[in-house]
């Protein structure tokens, strides 16, 4: 397209009120209407990515197909727009200040004065326009992180500021904001909306659209104030009640004729009818069957990640849970989640035996030693117990430790994250990542993004996958130890996919057991609502076969 269109998604009063949904379903109905989308998240902190920081403290850290480590809004694009987002449409405050400064060192201002004001916009800019030749796209739809009227975004409101100075008819800004319904008052208060409108005036900005994130549906009186005091038409303020799932978000907007006001916005004629269009058909289809998928498949979930101060989160497992989800509604059930704590089995060994009560056990990523013998405990339960089981990354390569201990009879194997000199070094340092952990070099250096894994014919993986090459993600410094392969391999531990250019394990798999396999990549990060992942399909088949009986 000639002139590519951008939108900026930007939240109204206070943080969590879902633009990162909103973007994402914002990007799906216009793809609905013959457009090629993608979607672009800025984040305000100083980290260069999201990869150093904490899981409780950040949520889950997505990983791209070329191995960046994003928010995980990346991930909610990468599902709702069922396309691959790459590392050009993450950009973090960090990420833009280093630019800006590496170039002042390299002489590429050619001795000009630097600014902040003005320089720091025009990198913003810059990068936006370099996602959008590189995806090719005809609308960006941009996800501005942070709430309007704080601090730290503000250079990125200038930037869009500018674009839309530069082509104005090419920019929209879309609000998302929230409108409290105090329980003590029991009305619909648009007053914190109003404002956030103001301090969206203040900065050059005015909304083309408003998205009322409310507990219910916005009435026409509360309209009609939003119109009359943010200057905005009555039909683009949009309601966003409560829903049961974020996958109704964009029928609920298309319900509402969104896409066909924002394209007359841009001056865009649709490609195709909303109702007729492939996608939308398709995606009706998957929440009707969200819908009838009633009857449970549980599911326990063992992990760390998930203590908040006084609230569990399980935010740092994002696309674990939804690619538990996937799997489930197409095999029609709902996939229940429990979050089970490793650290109370090495307490009290006994309690292991409430992973009976559950369908499938999965073990996510993790790293460093906290829980890592109460996880170890729980394999062995469902190893002995028929148990399906389900693996990632850190949990293989327990699973791998704990048939070492236990089947093989190596008591002293371990990994060497956690004990430098093991007996039996069963995970052990990649050679590739060596200089990086003694140079203390912890940002971005693990084994990041898209390898090969080739499939083991006659394995579960390969039944799962039906090819026999494929693509996943991976994000880990340590690796399984090759020595290790065939005593696991007589112990009925055998490799079922393996990296061909680095030799490196990469899936493992329990022969004689219902399901019990392990993965060292991520394919939480490849399952998409509408293409399940195969390995999470096989799980949960297994889990419902276990319920059966
Ligand atoms: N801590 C392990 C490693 O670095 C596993 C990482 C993970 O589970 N993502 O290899």
């Amino acid at each position: 397209m000639k002139h590519p269109k951008y939108i900026f998604v930007v939240g109204g009063v206070m943080s969590s009120v879902g633009k990162g949904v909103v973007t994402s379903s914002l990007g799906m109905i216009l793809q609905s209407r013959g457009f090629h989308v993608t979607a672009m998240k800025f984040d305000p902190y100083i980290n260069v990515d999201a990869g150093t920081m904490n899981p409780t403290e950040h949520g889950e850290v997505f990983v791209t197909e070329d191995g960046d480590e994003t928010d995980q809004d990346i991930g909610n694009y990468e599902r709702f727009l069922d396309e691959d987002i790459y590392s050009v449409n993450y950009m973090t405050n960090g990420r833009i200040w280093l630019e800006v400064i590496n170039k002042e060192r390299n002489l590429e201002y050619k001795g000009k004065c630097v600014e902040v004001g003005y320089h720091i916009p025009q990198e913003i800019i810059r990068r936006i326009k370099l996602a959008q030749q590189k995806s090719r796209s005809d609308i960006m739809v941009i996800e501005v992180g942070g709430t309007i009227g704080e601090y730290q975004n503000i250079l990125f409101l200038e930037a869009a500021r500018m674009m839309k100075l530069e082509n104005p008819g090419d920019v929209l800004f879309v609000l998302v904001s929230y409108l409290p319904i105090p329980s003590k008052v029991g009305e619909m208060k648009t007053k914190p909306t109003q404002h956030a409108v103001r301090q969206m005036n203040e900065v050059g900005l005015q909304p083309n659209v408003i998205i009322g994130r409310a507990e219910k549906p916005l009435d026409t009186v509360r309209k009609k104030k939003l119109a009359q005091f943010c200057n905005i038409d009555d039909a683009h303020i949009i309601s966003a009640p409560d829903v049961e799932h974020i996958y109704a978000v964009p029928l609920m907007f298309e319900q509402q004729e969104l896409s066909t006001k924002i394209l007359k916005e841009l001056h865009l004629r649709p490609r195709t009818a909303s109702a007729q269009s492939p996608r939308m058909i398709q995606w009706k289809k998957l929440v009707k069957n969200i819908q009838q998928s009633t009857e449970p498949v549980r599911i326990a979930v063992v992990g760390k990640y998930f203590h908040t101060g006084e609230y569990v989160l399980a935010d740092s497992y994002i696309s674990v849970i939804e690619a538990l989800k996937h799997a489930a509604w197409q095999c029609k059930r709902k996939a229940e989640l429990v979050w089970l704590d490793p650290e109370e089995y090495e307490q009290d060994p006994k309690r292991v035996k409430e992973l009976a009560d559950f369908d499938g056990v999965l073990i996510p990523g993790g790293f460093g030693s906290r829980g890592v013998e109460g996880k170890i405990q729980a394999i062995q339960y469902v190893r002995e117990h028929h148990i399906p089981y389900f693996g990632l990354c850190y949990g293989m390569q327990l699973a791998a430790i704990e048939v070492a201990r236990h089947v093989v009879g190596l008591r002293g194997a371990h990994t060497v994250e956690i004990d430098e000199a093991p007996e039996h070094p069963i995970i052990v340092v990649n050679p590739h990542q060596q200089k990086n952990i003694l140079q203390k070099h912890y940002g971005g250096t693990m084994r990041l993004g898209s390898y090969d894994c080739e499939v083991m014919s006659g394995t579960k993986a390969a039944v799962a996958y039906k090819q026999p090459m494929v693509k996943e993600r991976h994000r880990h410094r340590y690796e399984f130890n090759n020595d290790y392969v065939q005593r696991l391999h007589d112990a009925g531990l055998i490799v079922s996919g393996r990296n061909p250019q680095q030799d490196l394990v990469e899936i493992m798999e329990l022969k004689g057991h219902p399901w019990f396999l392990g993965t060292q990549f991520h394919p939480e990060f490849l399952s998409r609502p509408l293409h399940p992942h195969p390995l999470f399909l096989g799980f949960i088949k297994a889990a419902i076969a276990r319920n059966k009986k």
